[in-house]
Formats: structure tokens, sequence, C-alpha cells
């Protein structure tokens, strides 16, 4: 089974994406950061665009829901926990759903916790994980609506996944996570060769997304609360690694 992916650079630091499924023709569009850039990319690729499958509510990933739709006829499907909030949805999805891109099946996940109901679409046969702003290069979403136990379960499912799954965020805020990284595990060999590595590339103005599961593991520290390293670093020997990810989510917000 193949994919073709389109990463579009949207707004100042968001990534839309189209995932064209060459058998059936059908295409998705992930989030709507911004009309014109989609629609352009749609039109050079000659596909049509079948779905928008939304992640959760803000303006940067569903405000674009309803131009886009109008222009292309598409179905939308985005969280049930905050379909209210999305314009122009057909489907409200969660946990445990999945949907279909011709014969590719994306589950759902529910990665609550930026928003409440945030949700993320993991095509498990490509390997490809879309995780809108739950999951970034080095970091996590800021923890606007839930609780940080629920953002920390939400970033375990994720973790969860197979190490060579590819995840696809919506910002492009990696060169600052990993500025803030370096400050929570400042020993760690890994993270100091991809911080040099990010540093290259957006040097030379470029993506330094899609990631990989196995890669955020060993270096994201919003991933690593169980580390003894990052404990020790923290004074945290003997918390809960609930705890340990609140303090980091917590020290990221005033970095
Ligand atoms: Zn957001
Ligand atoms: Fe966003």
């Amino acid at each position: 089974m193949r994919l073709e992916i389109e990463q579009i650079n949207c707004l100042s630091d968001n990534y839309g994406y189209l995932v064209h499924d060459p058998e059936s023709g059908e295409t998705a569009c992930m989030d709507t950061p911004e009309t014109a850039p989609i629609l352009d990319r749609l039109q050079q690729k000659g596909w049509q665009l079948s779905y928008i499958w939304n992640t959760h509510h803000h303006f940067d990933h569903a405000g674009n829901n309803l131009e886009i739709k109008q222009a292309t006829g598409c179905t939308i499907i985005g969280p049930a926990g905050e379909a209210d909030k999305i314009p122009g949805i057909d489907r409200a999805v969660d946990q445990g759903d999945s949907v279909q891109l011709g014969a590719h099946e994306a589950q759902v996940l529910n990665v609550g916790g930026h928003t409440l109901g945030h949700i993320a679409y993991y095509l498990p046969a490509t390997d490809n994980a879309f995780v809108g702003d739950a999951l970034f290069a080095l970091g996590c979403g800021r923890v606007f609506e839930g609780t940080m136990g629920q953002m920390w379960d939400s970033l375990q499912k994720l973790a969860a996944l197979p190490d060579a799954t590819q995840v696809f965020c919506a910002h492009e805020y990696t060169a600052a996570n990993a500025a803030f990284a370096a400050t929570i595990d400042p020993d760690n060999q890994q993270l100091k060769d991809r911080i040099a590595e990010i540093g290259a590339l957006r040097a030379a103005n470029q993506p330094t997304v899609p990631t990989q599961i196995g890669l955020e593991r060993a270096t994201n520290p919003f991933l690593r609360p169980a580390d003894a390293a990052i404990r020790a670093h923290l004074d945290m020997q003997s918390a809960s690694d609930a705890d340990v990810f609140a303090e980091i989510r917590a020290r990221k917000d005033t970095f």
C-alpha cells in the first residue's frame, strides 16, 4: 500500500498536509490552516479533495474548513469531543473509530489535553501518524483545556506507536523546543546530536518535520519523565511519571 503525502507551509509556522491514495484517487487534507496554499497544491497535483480530517478546533486547524469545503465539496471529519466547534463537520469521530482513505484505514486516537477533544489519525499500514498539536518534534502542545494528567495519558498513547511511525505535527516549533529540551536533558548525547542537525536544517530553511516515534522517545523530554538522568536533573527521583511530565510542561510554559 502506498500513500503520497504533500507537506504545505501555511501561516508563519503551520504545516498543512494532503494525503493521497493513488489506488482510489481519494485525498484527505489534514486540518485547514490556510485556504490558498492548500487549494493551489491540490490543483498542482491534479487531486480532488475527498475529506478534511480535523484534529482540533483551533482557528489555525479548522478555521478554513468552510472555504475549502465550498471550493471542493469535500466531507469534513473531526473530533466528537468538540464537534460543536468544528465548522461544517459531517462526521464526528473519537478513540476506537476508524476512517478510510480508499483502502487505507486511519485509526482515531483521542489525545486530549491541548484541547479537550483533540484527536490524532494513525495509519498503521503505512506507519504514518497525524498528530496536530498534541506532539511536536522535541515538544508537545500546551495544555490549554485539559489537565496535565490527561495530556500525559495522551502522549503515552502516541509514544506506544511503533518506533518507525512517521509523525506529522502541525507546527515547525522544533528549534525553540530544542533549546528548551537541552535545559531538561543536558547530558543526552542523542539529543545533542539532534539539536545540531536541527540547527543545520533550519539554517538551510528546511523542515524538521516529519519526525519518528523512536527518535522522539529517545530525545523528547516530554516523553521521557521516567528517565533517571532527567529525574536527577529535576531532583524528582521519587515522583510519578505524570508529576515529572507536569513539571517539565510547566517549565516550558515560562521558558
Ligand atoms: Zn492548537
Ligand atoms: Fe496549532
